[in-house]
C-alpha cells in the first residue's frame, strides 16, 4: 500500500467522529498545527476546544506533533487545549512519531495521526503503521511552504477516490 493514501478523509478535525476513532481501535491521537487546529490567524475554534475536550473525556492520549517550535502557537495550544507537545519532529522522518508512541505507550497502530498535509502528517503516520487521517486545511491561504504542494496533494486524494472539496 502506498503511503501517500490516508485511511480516512475528513472536512476538519471537528468532523472526526470519535466512535469511529474507538472503531479502528484508537486510543491516541496526534494532532498537526497549522491548518488542522487553527490557520494563521492562530485562532481556536469553539469547536475544535471542545472535540479535544470531548476526546480528553473519552480517553484517548493527545499530543501535538509539530515539525517546527512556535512559542506563541504554543502557549496558545497548552491555555486552550491543555495537550503536550513535541516540536521539531521531522514529519514524515519516523523519529517523531515514535517518540510520540513512546510517550503515550501505545502500539503505533493504536495511535492515529490527523493533518492536512499529505507529505509529513499522512506519509509519516503511514510509515510507521499508524492509522492517518486527512483533513481539509481551516484556510486556503496559508503559508508559501505548504501552498504550492495542494494542487499534488488534491491529484493524490483524487487518485484514492476521496472527495476534496478545499
Ligand atoms: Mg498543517
Amino acid at each position: 500500500m502506498s503511503n501517500l493514501k490516508p485511511d480516512a478523509v475528513f472536512d476538519g478535525l471537528q468532523h472526526i467522529d470519535l466512535e469511529f476513532l474507538k472503531g479502528h481501535h484508537i486510543r491516541g491521537i496526534l494532532l498537526d498545527i497549522d491548518n488542522t487546529l487553527f490557520d494563521m490567524s492562530y485562532y481556536l475554534s469553539e469547536e475544535i476546544i471542545n472535540w479535544v475536550k470531548s476526546a480528553k473525556e473519552k480517553g484517548f492520549s493527545i499530543l501535538v506533533l509539530s515539525n517546527t517550535y512556535h512559542k506563541e502557537k504554543f502557549e496558545i495550544i497548552k491555555s486552550n487545549l491543555d495537550i503536550e507537545i513535541i516540536s521539531f519532529a521531522k514529519k514524515p522522518s519516523k523519529s517523531g512519531f515514535l517518540r510520540a508512541a513512546k510517550q503515550m505507550k501505545l502500539k503505533n497502530d493504536e495511535i492515529a495521526m490527523i493533518g492536512d498535509q499529505i507529505f509529513t502528517d499522512v506519509v509519516g503516520a503511514n510509515r510507521v503503521g499508524m492509522f492517518s487521517i486527512y483533513v481539509k486545511p481551516i484556510n486556503k491561504k496559508e503559508y508559501w511552504y505548504t501552498a504550492w504542494k495542494r494542487p499534488i496533494e488534491r491529484m493524490i486524494l483524487k487518485h484514492y477516490g476521496y472527495k476534496f472539496t478545499g
